[in-house]
């Protein structure tokens, strides 16, 4: 496996991940293709869709160069402490369902994962009720609005919209057990870490700092209630879902949380299956149509790939079958989405055909 101080093989239980890439190397197509020998399938054909690592590397950090002096877009300040962050950190990772990695920039740097939260409690809601009992109660259309309207809510037949929308996420927050608030709230954080594969952690400043500003979400939980489509207690639903939303990340336990997705709900480095293999495809297929909110139709155009961002500048992309991108850079355009990381996740899917919707995606020229 190569290495150098950006490329490297993640620490985790070095040896039993190196044997199980090994392993990996022999039956699937692999993300990085590093030598033909090693990318060769059962049939002994060299995977099409594999990419070598060094050129992964490469696009990479072009794109790093590309877009790190980009100053457009602002950091988000509804949430004073958001509005606090160096606006100048950007990082982006790469994780590879057969747990390699690239990094370049800041990657190690935690920052609140907002939105993105809403991917993973929607997962364990439908690892505890059932795909279809979420749709009947959260339900999957897009709102075309901003994320916290609350005129979306009053519009749409469903009230709820979808899972990533703050209305959605809020009521699929109410559908995950507990006895209490915390018992909610503990089961949540422990979820997210294990499909990070590490023990993430509150900020507990933004925490605070949300939840003496958010009386938007407020108002949301309670237009919830009137038309009986929020499942527990209105403000303590929104006081767990404000901790979800202040949870620090940094890239690359981004780009690991992304690659369990992209790995049929298997943590990549622990090996440990953590979201339902069956439930993978409508995750993915909630980030295509809400991830990006209104900018959810532009991104499908340009990119194709089921993402989500958070307004703490984060974004996640998902390649299935392949690996995850998560890009951090504050700056965030009208509809809440990261400026540089909309542009750095475009051009590393576009050099690396990894729009889903092109049939170069799986290698067909
Ligand atoms: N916690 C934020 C909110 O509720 C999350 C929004 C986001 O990341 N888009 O407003």
């Amino acid at each position: 496996m190569t290495t150098s101080t950006t490329v490297t093989a993640q620490p985790v239980r070095t040896r039993l991940v190196v044997l199980t890439a090994i392993g990996a190397m022999l039956v699937c197509p692999l993300t990085f293709a590093q030598s033909a020998a090693a990318t060769a399938g059962p049939s002994g054909k060299i995977s099409p869709v594999a990419p070598r690592k060094e050129q992964v590397q490469a696009i990479v950090q072009e794109a790093y160069n590309k877009f790190k002096n980009d100053t457009r877009g602002k950091n988000a300040d509804y949430i004073p402490e958001l509005g606090k962050v160096d606006s100048k950190l950007f990082g982006i990772a790469i994780v590879t369902t057969n747990n390699q990695t690239v990094s370049v920039g800041d990657t190690k740097t935690a920052f609140s994962i907002q939105s993105i939260a809403k991917v993973f409690s929607l997962a364990l809601a439908m690892e505890e009720q059932g795909a279809d009992k979420i749709f009947d109660k959260v339900g999957s259309e897009p709102t075309g609005r901003a994320f916290n309207s609350p005129v979306a809510v009053v519009d749409m037949p469903t009230h709820t919209g979808n899972p990533l929308v703050n209305a959605g996420a809020i009521a699929t927050v109410s559908i995950v057990s507990g006895k209490t608030p915390e018992e909610k709230w503990n089961k949540i954080l422990g979820f997210y870490s294990r499909v990070a594969g590490e023990k993430l952690t509150l900020i507990d400043s933004v925490y605070k700092s949300e939840a003496a500003t958010n009386t938007g979400n407020k108002a949301l939980s309670y237009l919830l209630a009137k038309y009986d489509r929020i499942y527990a207690d209105p403000f303590e639903s929104v006081d767990v879902y404000t901790k979800e939303c202040s949870v620090g990340v940094n890239a690359l336990q981004l780009a690991r949380m992304g690659a369990t997705l992209a790995n049929y709900g298997v943590n990549p480095a622990t090996g440990e299956q953590v979201v339902k293999r069956e439930n993978v495809p409508e995750i993915l297929s909630v980030m295509m149509m809400a991830g990006l909110y209104d900018g959810s139709g532009k991104w499908a155009w340009h990119v194709g790939l089921p993402a989500k961002s958070g307004v703490g500048g984060g974004i996640v992309a998902i390649v299935p079958g392949k690996g995850a991108i998560a890009v951090f850079a504050p700056p965030l355009d009208e509809a809440g989405n990261s400026v540089k990381a909309q542009e750095v996740i475009e051009y590393v899917a576009n050099r690396l055909d990894y729009n889903l919707y092109s049939p170069a995606s799986v290698g067909l020229k």
